[in-house]
């Protein structure tokens, strides 16, 4: 471990050295619409609450005329992706999951993912970014052409959090060798990939340290990682966790300015704004470089309970803290600057037309991100 060693005084200067000079003075996000394609889910996460059980009202997967009315709405929004977001494998566990999808003309939800990220590819101006959990060799190679980059957090590498009364008690997709797996796959197949860890659901500081460096271990083998997360988890009623304790900002800011000490320097560092209100500029101050998607139309159906900042407020937050905001695309502009590598054919030509009207990407007039430009040797 590079950095737990360090007084946190020093810890946090050098976190913010190392963003300010790998990214500089900017912190991005995403403009996006999610689509939560089902809310059915085998998996029974502690904390979740987007997880419904098949037989309450509301439970189900969209239509495709509703995917499609969600990310036209974005675009009219001025969003550039789409942000799927979906429970995992719940056909597996299920009979109304597995009669919904035949119903729909097919066998799997990742099947019926694929067709519905080809439909906002083919229809909409927006980039696909799909987040169903853990995937397959098989299910990566089938998203890869209908999708500009893929996510799934990590969450944590402690196996404890699967016995009973744990955060992952009955979660066979959160088993951490599967999700590690998952990152080694998309690596693998060259696609620009997302992950995260989400913290204070009953992991040791040591857990969290073992869970960024596996990741850097992966990062270091495939390069495809493109941002990491660090998520605060909120207790919400009515889950098993409704009694478990949030993080403290204080935690929240180590673990930050850790993160950025630990990962490679081009691996962006993202927290979300709306699981913070009114604090979260300090992440900022703790290395972040990168606020994630924020939706001006659709809530944050993962944490349904915590409005996203309007994006005035989210740039005045970060001048407060001496950094300009900045619009990204979902994948960012060191995969651009390597299409070949990076995107599939099926989707390489809107990528790079999105990229090319973007500041920052090194194609169009302007440039900025820092990363984008040093690879893409365009500056
Ligand atoms: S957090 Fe994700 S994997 Fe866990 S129960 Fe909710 S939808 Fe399923």
């Amino acid at each position: 471990m590079h950095g737990a060693g360090l007084a946190n005084g020093s810890l946090f200067e050098r976190a913010v050295a190392i963003r300010d000079a790998a990214w500089g003075r900017t912190a991005t996000y995403s403009r996006k619409v999610f689509i939560p394609l089902t809310n059915l889910c085998r998996d029974e996460c502690g904390y979740c609450v987007f997880a419904r059980p098949p037989e309450e009202d509301g439970a189900g997967y969209l239509t495709p005329d509703e995917v499609l009315a969600i990310a036209r709405r974005g675009e009219a929004a001025g969003c550039k992706e789409a942000l799927f977001s979906l429970g995992e494998r719940p056909e597996k566990r299920f009979p109304q999951a597995r009669k919904a999808l035949r119903r729909l003309g097919y066998e799997t939800t990742i099947e019926y993912l694929v067709d519905m990220c080809r439909l906002v590819r083919d229809e909409t101006g927006l980039l696909p970014h799909a987040n169903p959990g853990r995937m397959t060799r098989e299910e990566l190679t089938m998203l890869r052409p209908v999708t500009a980059s893929m996510g799934m957090m990590l969450e944590s590498v402690s196996d404890r959090l699967h016995a009973r009364g744990g955060a992952h008690f009955r979660c066979p997709d959160k088993v951490p060798a599967v999700r590690l797996e998952t990152l080694r796959a998309a690596g693998r197949l060259n696609i620009p990939f997302t992950t995260g860890i989400l913290i204070g659901i009953g992991e040791t500081r040591e857990e969290r340290v073992a869970s960024l460096e596996a990741i850097v271990e992966i990062q270091n083998e495939y390069g495809h990682i493109q941002e990491v997360i660090i998520q605060n988890f909120l207790p919400k009623p009515g889950t098993p966790m409704a009694h478990g304790r949030a993080p403290s900002l204080a935690d929240m800011l180590e673990t930050i300015a850790l993160a950025r000490v630990i990962l490679p320097e081009d691996v962006g560092l993202q927290a979300p704004p709306n699981l913070t209100p009114g604090r979260y500029g300090r992440f900022l101050d703790a290395g972040i470089n990168d606020w994630g998607g924020v939706s001006p139309i659709t809530r944050d159906h993962i944490n349904p309970e915590a409005a996203w900042p309007k994006i005035e407020e989210l740039a005045e937050e970060t001048r407060r803290h001496g950094m300009e905001l900045k619009e990204r695309l979902t994948l960012y502009p060191k995969f651009t600057a390597e299409p070949e590598r990076w995107l599939a054919p099926e989707i390489r030509e809107k990528c790079l037309s999105l990229a090319y009207e973007m500041p920052g990407y090194g194609l169009g007039s302007e440039s900025g991100m820092r990363h984008g430009e040093k690879r893409s040797g365009r500056c």
